[in-house]
Order: C-alpha cells, then sequence, then structure tokens
C-alpha cells in the first residue's frame, strides 16, 4: 500500500480535518490543527506531504520520526499538531486495512467505557448552576469551567471571593452529586494562584488544571505542596520530550496532553505511559471535533492510567457546528451516565460525513481566541 493524497478541511466551528488516501482506496482521517492557528497547521501538513506520498502507511513509527527528526528543527505546538493529525490518520488506515480498532491494535481493550466530561459557564464563567442542571438532565455528573475571568498578576481579594462565590453556588445547588474540574487558564499566576487554590480546596474540585502557565512548570510542585487540590497541564506539552521534566519535578496529578497537539496516538501513548510509571493519571485535552476525540477515545481504552476525557459537545466555541455535525456514526459516541462505550468501528471509529465537510470547507471559519485587555489596556491572558 502507498500512500497517495493528503486533503485538508477548514471547516466550522475551528477545525482542521485531514485525509490521507492510499493506491488501494484504503483512507484514513485526522484532525491536526491549533485552535484559531488552524491555516498555518494547514500549511505545515502540506509542506510534511514530501515525507508521505508514495510511503507505506503501515509504517507509521518510521514515518513519525521521519517527519519529527527529518526537518532537524522539531517540537512546538504547529509542528507537532501537524505530526498529530497525520499520525491519527495513518492509524486509522492501518487499523481500516487489518479491520480493526485501532485500540486492538494498542493491546487491546483495558476498560469497556470511558468517562467523559463537559465544559460549562463559557470564557467567563457564568450561569454554571443553570448550566450543570440543564447538562445533568441529559445524564452528565462531571464538568469543567474556569475559574475567573481576567486575572492581574497581583489581583484584588474580590477576584478570589468572587471565584469562590461561584464555586460554592454550584455545591450548595447539587452537593456532591456532581464532580468538576476548575480550569485556571493560565490566566493565574504565580503570585495568587496559591491563595486561589488554598480558598478553593474546601469545594473539593476533582482537579485544578493549569495552576499557572507551563511556562512557569517550576511553580507546580509549590503549589502542589500548598494545596490537596490535585493539579493537571499538558495542553500546551507537546512531546514526551516537554513532559519529561515536568514528571520528573513532580506536582503534577494529571496529564493533558492533546491528541491533536502532541504527536498524535504514537506520542501520546508514550506520555501516558511515562505519567503511569509516575502514578500520574491521564486525561486528554480535547476541546475539539470528532476525529480528535475518536484518537483520544483509542488511547484511553488502551491506558489503565486514563481517568477522564473531555469532549467539546455543546462547549461555547462550537459556533456554527457541533462535535458530531460531520460524523456518520453518531449512535457510537453515544453518553450513557457522561460514558462513551469502546467505538466499535475499525480505525479510529469515527466515520466522516465528507460531503459535508467539502460544503463546510467553501466557507472556511475565521475562529480566533479573543484578545482580553485589563482595565489599563494591558493585554490580558484568555
Ligand atoms: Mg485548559
Amino acid at each position: 500500500m502507498k500512500i497517495t493524497r493528503l486533503t485538508t478541511y477548514h471547516a466550522a466551528p475551528r477545525w482542521l480535518f485531514l485525509k490521507i488516501e492510499t493506491d488501494e482506496g484504503i483512507s484514513g482521517w485526522g484532525e491536526p490543527v491549533i485552535e484559531g492557528r488552524a491555516r498555518t497547521v494547514q500549511a505545515a501538513v502540506h509542506e510534511l506531504a514530501g515525507y508521505l506520498v508514495g510511503k507505506d502507511p503501515a509504517r507509521i513509527n518510521d514515518l513519525w520520526q521521519t517527519l519529527y527528526r527529518a526537518g532537524f528543527y522539531r517540537g512546538g505546538p504547529v509542528l507537532m499538531s501537524a505530526i498529530a493529525g497525520i499520525d491519527q490518520a495513518l492509524w486509522d488506515i492501518k487499523g481500516k486495512a487489518l479491520g480493526v480498532p485501532v485500540y486492538q491494535l494498542l493491546g487491546g481493550l483495558v476498560r469497556d467505557s470511558m468517562k467523559t466530561y463537559r465544559w460549562v459557564g463559557g470564557d467567563r464563567p457564568a450561569e454554571l448552576v443553570e448550566q450543570i442542571a440543564h447538562a445533568r438532565a441529559q445524564g452528565f455528573d462531571t464538568f469543567k469551567f474556569n475559574a475567573t475571568a481576567e486575572m492581574r498578576l497581583v489581583d484584588s481579594p474580590r477576584m478570589i471571593d468572587a471565584a469562590v462565590a461561584r464555586v460554592a453556588a454550584v455545591r450548595e445547588a447539587f452537593g456532591d452529586t456532581v464532580d468538576f474540574g476548575i480550569d485556571f487558564h493560565g490566566r493565574v499566576g504565580a503570585p495568587m494562584a496559591p491563595a486561589l487554590l488554598r480558598a478553593l480546596e474546601p469545594f473539593r474540585p476533582l482537579f485544578v488544571e493549569e495552576p499557572v502557565l507551563p511556562e512557569q512548570a517550576e511553580y507546580y510542585p509549590r503549589l502542589a505542596a500548598a494545596s490537596m487540590i490535585p493539579l493537571a497541564a499538558g495542553e500546551r506539552m507537546y512531546s514526551r520530550f516537554d513532559f519529561k521534566p515536568v514528571l520528573a519535578a513532580g506536582g503534577l496529578t494529571i496529564l493533558q496532553p492533546d491528541l491533536s497537539h502532541a504527536g498524535g496516538i504514537t506520542e501520546c501513548m508514550k506520555i501516558a505511559a511515562m505519567a503511569e510509571a509516575h502514578d500520574v493519571a491521564l486525561a486528554p485535552h480535547c476541546p475539539l471535533g470528532p476525529v480528535a476525540l475518536a484518537a483520544c477515545l483509542q488511547v484511553d481504552f488502551a491506558s489503565h492510567n486514563a481517568m477522564l476525557q473531555e469532549q467539546s459537545i455543546g462547549i461555547h466555541y462550537n459556533q456554527g457546528a457541533d462535535l458530531l455535525d460531520y460524523v456518520l456514526n453518531k449512535d457510537d459516541f453515544a453518553c450513557h451516565n457522561g460514558h462513551i462505550a469502546a467505538l466499535p468501528g475499525p480505525g479510529l471509529g469515527v466515520e466522516i460525513d465528507e460531503e459535508r465537510l467539502i460544503q463546510a470547507h467553501r466557507n472556511p471559519p475565521d475562529w480566533r481566541n479573543p484578545v482580553w485587555r485589563h482595565a489599563d489596556g494591558s493585554i490580558a491572558e484568555w
């Protein structure tokens, strides 16, 4: 079998899909994207196509290493997201060629279904109780929301009080019938993070995500020592080489590699194994589309330390299309009590509605994350 062609589709809400075709009629799908930089990753995918066309798609390990090493310069969100989507598509082709789901090729199931969680509350957290009540009616009991809106490096205690009031309202409304993670989203700097963590501790969140920016990862062990809340991070780390020093330093309880940003299934299985060796759990980041989610699930179903899977159904970013709009086999992704059963189909287990994607690609989105500014006009972390 030989790879013949790579085609990309840029589609609402903010996704990029990759189709890799072969001379034997089997094709595979990937989702190589950095949110807000889809066109940059798209260019990287097509630049990498020269290493792929004419090659045997079954040699995933060799192709991955070639894409990673042959360019001399490596790593980072753009190149690793391009590799990620290509890697997903190669696994999809291999599974379809052999007639089995990818998790069978990764050693087989370690669980029958995977627990997922939903986003509530939007960019600036609001209406948490109403949105959780709505999602609970659909069977979800685990959620994630942002802790704060913009926060200055050193900010007023009022900001902490407001964050605590929102979380207290959730606990008051639902008691211990719901679990939730709280995303600091890199908005909270090292000076404010310990106080905010301690103030939120009584409400027993499942985890706090990106308690400070990954650029400040040296604070993770200190923040872990300052609070009992498990700390999670990883969506802005792009390879096992980025995770290596973070695991060695300690502090994180949960790693959140993104299957569309961190080198795909091949790399994230290795990151999962590194985490397991440190007694660290895995909760793949996935506010993206259905191919990214399917790739995450393949890793979850083969990784003992996978604990929770993010998914984008109803997320505030999904304007113009929601998670399953381009999917033909929607029933395979049905959530029962927040769990998705092992995907039964071959390859990644997602059947893409290509006609719908071709239509969507005619009006590509121009999604950008908002640019926020503090009251004094200075740029704020989103
Ligand atoms: Mg996050």
